[in-house]
């Protein structure tokens, strides 16, 4: 198996494992995580929305905080108001109660034109308007709803002024109380004004309603109330009312799909909760939170402690997860609930999400991992295998020169595995080569010594001459030749005379002696093409091939010349021959010689130191 598949396989394997403890402790914290980070999401947009309401309740405050102020500023000028001017505004109604005059209400405002635009005032039926005091408050109540009301409206609120004497100021934008109240109304005997009375209210805190229904505009309403007394005399109450549909669009909203909001109250109704399926005022006018949740919830709304930003409550067992925001202005519970185990899924989409980012990661970490692998081992050595397999089949030259490219580049093991391959080849490439001219060198030297062998071999070791092996095939060939009409040629035989006597006496070394003079005696007496022998011992041969007229008698003559002027152990030296004649390839080689032999035998015969012919 290649080693980048094999290490992509064990990387596969122990990576694997590890992968699979580190996922499972990744999921682990994951899930925590993701679930605590959704909690978080979901407080922080809580936390938003609530900071914003407080905003706006702040802005309310501060508006009413200026409304009483200017009207205590006004209260005590000495702006001065005849009874004239009161009724200029106000009329006593045929039934008894004294109202603002219709033509005061406009549903077209005009700011700044003396146009008061959509007031209304009311006095009940059982108050008298005979005090000075009473209409002169009126009439600063009248001009400061005016001048402020209209800073409200964008938020959805409406001010009025409210006295302890059953009278009202207010502007509505669509609804003329002050003309439409019913003349036996007693306000101060409701419970919100009540609560702004000295009696009731002895601290002379703001007062915040219930949350109701405002019949007027349909709509749950939340009023605040914010007493002015000066002198120890209760003049007038700030007042707005809250449409908290308005107001409080975003606050039931339902933000998230697992989720559901509401507002609660202090008296535990329930503000726009997903139970309610119409916003019918007359169905949720009845609605308190134990209609619609189970008492877990809401104990826990009641006892969250959400004074300090949105409190959570998450019990185990539990199907939600409870949040509640309290409101820094009204006595609302801002409460969302969320479900546990929508909660749960979503943590554990966001873990498999972390999984999955690690599984791919590691996936990309195991390709990264087989192509170094592949590239900086596994290519490179198969590249060597290769280069080895050459050499192996003997092409040292090729990957010595480098014709055969080996990753020599390599930085490592690998690398220098490379070079010292490519450093055997050439040292393999050099010692070849050297044994190669050795061998050449060798076969030169055995050559010569060979051909020095063959030479020796075709020749008499004492004489110098050819030997009798030599002879044996120059004559077979001759014989050959002269069938195939090469010629005719003569066999010249030739014995030393009463050798025997030489060696008895003389001894051999000097026996030797008068060989080599017959053997030098003979070469000096042949001719260019003659061949002389030793044939064995004493007896010489001679081959002649171009046969003159007495031919033997000459070469014969010659002889005896050269061995009359030779002399051994202080004798002369004779020779007899005989002489017998190959004419057109016959007689053969051995009787030739037979013929030669008998012709020296004759030689011998008739008296030694001659030449005889073979007839
Ligand atoms: P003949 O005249 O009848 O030929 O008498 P011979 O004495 O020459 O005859 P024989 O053939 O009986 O003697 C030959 C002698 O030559 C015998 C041998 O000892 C001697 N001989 C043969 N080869 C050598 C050799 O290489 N060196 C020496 N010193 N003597 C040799
Ligand atoms: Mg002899
Ligand atoms: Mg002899």
């Amino acid at each position: 198996m290649r080693l980048s598949r094999q290490i992509f396989l064990r990387v596969l394997a122990l990576g694997g494992v590890v992968l699979v403890l580190l996922l499972a402790g990744s999921y682990v914290v994951a899930l925590d995580r993701a679930r605590e980070a959704r909690v978080q999401d979901i407080t922080r947009y809580m936390n938003a929305i609530v900071a914003e309401r407080d905003r706006q309740f702040a802005r309310v405050t501060a508006v009413m905080r200026r409304f009483n102020e200017e009207f205590l500023a006004d209260h005590t000028s000495d702006v001065a108001f005849s009874e004239a001017d009161f009724w200029e505004r106000f009329q006593r109604t045929s039934d008894g109660a004294v109202r603002s005059r219709p033509d005061r209400y406009a549903t077209r405002v005009e700011v700044g034109s003396g146009r008061l635009g959509r007031m209304t005032a009311f006095v009940g039926d059982n108050q008298p308007v005979t005090d000075p005091d009473l209409r002169r408050r009126l009439l600063i109540a009248w001009d400061l709803v005016a001048r402020f009301a209209p800073l409200l409206v964008p938020e959805g609120l409406y001010l009025h002024a409210t006295f302890p004497e059953n009278a009202l100021v207010i502007w509505h934008p669509t609804f003329p109380w002050g003309l439409e109240a019913r003349a036996d109304l007693r306000m101060n005997e409701l419970s919100t004004i009540g609560r702004t009375l000295q009696s009731q209210n002895p601290d002379r805190k703001p007062v915040w309603s219930g949350v109701y229904i405002d019949r007027t505009q349909d709509a749950w309403v939340l009023s605040h109330l914010a007493p002015l007394d000066h002198e120890g005399r209760h003049l007038v109450n700030a007042s707005v009312d809250i449409n908290l549909e308005t107001m409080s669009s975003e606050l039931l909203e339902q933000p998230f799909r697992e989720a559901y909001t509401f507002l609660v109250a202090d008296d535990h109704r329930v503000i726009a909760h997903p139970a309610v399926e119409s916003q019918d005022p007359e169905r949720i006018d009845v609605l308190r939170l134990d209609d619609v949740e189970p008492a877990w919830i809401v104990e826990a709304v009641r006892d969250a402690d959400a004074d300090n930003g949105v409190a959570v409550i998450d019990q185990e067992g539990t199907e939600r997860i409870v949040f509640v925001a309290a409101l820094q202005g009204p006595p609302l519970r801002y409460v969302l609930l969320y479900d546990r185990s929508r909660l749960a899924a979503l943590a554990r989409r966001d873990a498999s999400m972390v999984l999955i980012a690690m599984l791919l990661l590691f996936a990309a970490l195991i390709g990264v991992i087989y192509v170094i692998v592949r590239e900086q081992a596994s290519v490179p050595l198969r590249n060597i295998r290769h280069v080895v397999r050459a050499i192996g089949a003997g092409d040292y030259a090729a990957v010595a020169s480098g014709e055969r490219p080996l990753p020599t580049h390599l930085k490592n093991e690998i690398g220098e595995l490379a070079t010292v391959t490519r450093q055997m080849a050439a040292e393999v490439e050099r010692t070849r080569a050297d044994l190669e001219s050795l061998v050449a060198e060798r076969t030169v030297a055995l050559e010569v010594a060979n051909a020095k062998l063959s030479r020796l071999s075709l020749l008499d070791g004492l004489t110098g001459l050819h030997n009798r092996r030599s002879f044996d095939a120059d004559l077979a060939n001759l014989v050959t030749e002269a069938r195939r009409g090469d010629g005719d040629f003569a066999l010249i035989m030739l014995d030393v005379d009463h050798f025997k006597q030489v060696n008895d006496r003389l001894g051999h070394a000097v026996g030797d002696q008068a060989l080599r003079a017959v053997a030098d005696a003979l070469r000096a007496s042949s001719r260019k093409n003659d061949r002389v022998y030793r044939y064995g011992g004493e007896e010489f041969a001679v081959l002649v091939t171009r046969l003159g007229d007495h031919f033997a008698e000459r070469f014969f003559e010659r002889v005896q010349r050269v061995l009359a002027s030779a002399e051994v152990g202080g004798r002369g030296l004779t020779v007899s021959a005989g002489v017998a004649i190959c004419a057109n390839g016959e007689p053969d080689a051995s009787v030739l010689i037979e013929r030669a032999d008998a012709a020296l035998y004759r030689a011998k015969v008739g008296g030694r130191d001659r030449l005889e012919r073979f007839d």
